[in-house]
């Protein structure tokens, strides 16, 4: 059932950091025409909800005996960043393997020298975009980059499986303040390319605000603009794009269809969480106040680990449950509240799942709803059109 992704068209990340998520997933997957990434967790949601990537594997694989799927998926080991990571994530049969290159930004490496002789003072034709590479540009993306390529390549070269294309391999860069700009991203997959290392996928980090569970905050010209440029380097080299922290961001999806032609890879994962909590927020209204409560203990502590932008302390104090999940600030934050509600060494636990499992079909509903929206949004054809 878990392969690696097609190399062209539309496939989705959905991801269950509550695995039981995954049958509403199945519902649209079975209705739209696109690859599914049922399974796709990071190590940061694994260490929060107690889980390892065999559950993972394990919950996705229930739910496709119980929903009857025995179409493909993908299964993600998302931003991995150490080499045990991979390691641990490659034994457990992930078809996708997300490098997250971050802490490998800012490093000195031994490449840096050679990449800019092979960059210096040339001019690179990538359709109608002309890269030329001056020493001031060159030295300031190497500064940043270097490190991130000789990751890259230490790990094609350590991995037996990246190597030989047995997993999916993307690269991602979006977890940075800087948005990636076209030079930079030719610069690095053309190093690779000549290095004969192949990529299958590539998240840049693109202008404006990707943040949890709430729409693109930017300018959509600005966004569209960058899309369009690193989507004609991708294509140059045959890879596709892979854009993260894609759940909600709907005022941007008409334009990544169509900048794409439809081949791209977008990350949702969170997104099913947020789903549960509006059962909760239903179902057990007292709870889910009480969830909201230790959100605002814990803000400072959700910095140390995720991007945010959001106060929690802006929102109206008398709202009821329901429009916490409606209001930006609120929605962000209680996006990231799994670190706690799912986590094995908290109370909150037991009883969100005690409800979740009580009115699982109601859940499950709401899920596929959700990225149904997302689906049609992004205007996915139904299959067998
Ligand atoms: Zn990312």
């Amino acid at each position: 059932m878990f392969l690696k992704l097609p190399e062209q068209g539309i496939s989705l990340g959905l991801g269950d950091r509550v695995g039981l998520a995954t049958p509403g997933h199945i519902k649209v997957a079975k209705q739209y025409n696109f690859f599914p990434v049922f399974a796709q967790q990071s190590i940061r949601e694994l260490n929060f909800t107690g889980r390892t990537f065999q559950d993972v594997k394990k919950d996705v694989e229930i739910a496709a005996i119980k929903e009857n799927y025995e179409d493909k998926s993908g299964f993600d080991g998302d931003h991995l960043k150490t080499d045990e990571e991979i390691q641990v994530a490659i034994d457990s049969g992930i078809t996708m393997l997300t490098l997250d290159c971050s802490e490998y930004m800012d490093v000195e490496s031994k490449i840096k020298e050679k990449v800019y002789k092979q960059f210096y003072g040339k001019t690179f034709q990538v359709k109608d975009l002309a890269l030329v590479y001056t020493q001031e540009e060159l030295e300031k993306i190497l500064s940043i980059y270097s490190g991130v390529i000789e990751r890259i390549i230490n790990i094609w070269n350590n991995f037996p499986k990246v190597k030989n294309k047995d997993v999916s391999f993307e690269v991602s860069i979006d977890e940075t303040n800087i948005p990636t700009d076209e030079k930079t991203h030719f610069l690095l997959s053309k190093y690779l390319y000549d290095e004969g290392i192949t990529i299958d996928t590539l998240a840049p980090r693109f202008p404006g605000e990707f943040q949890k569970g709430i729409d693109y905050i930017g300018n959509i010209e600005e966004f569209k603009s960058s899309l369009i440029k690193h989507y004609k380097i991708a294509s140059y080299f045959g890879y596709r794009l892979s854009i993260h922290s894609g759940s909600d961001k709907f005022a941007i999806y008409p334009y990544i269809n169509q900048v794409t032609q439809g081949n791209y890879h977008l990350k949702t994962s969170g997104t099913s969480y947020l789903q549960a909590l509006k059962i909760v927020a239903q179902k057990a209204p007292d709870f889910f106040l009480e969830i909201w409560k230790t959100c605002l203990d814990k803000r400072k502590e959700m910095d140390k680990y995720y991007h945010l932008s959001c106060d929690p302390f802006s929102v109206p104090k008398d709202l009821k449950p329901l429009e916490y999940l409606k209001n930006p600030n609120a929605r962000q934050t209680l996006h990231v509240s799994y670190m706690f509600v799912l986590n094995p060494n908290y109370d909150f636990r037991n009883r969100f799942f005690e409800i979740l499992t009580k009115y699982e079909s109601e859940y499950h509903m709401e899920v596929a709803e959700h990225i149904e929206r997302h689906v049609r949004e992004l205007g996915i054809p139904e299959r067998g059109r």
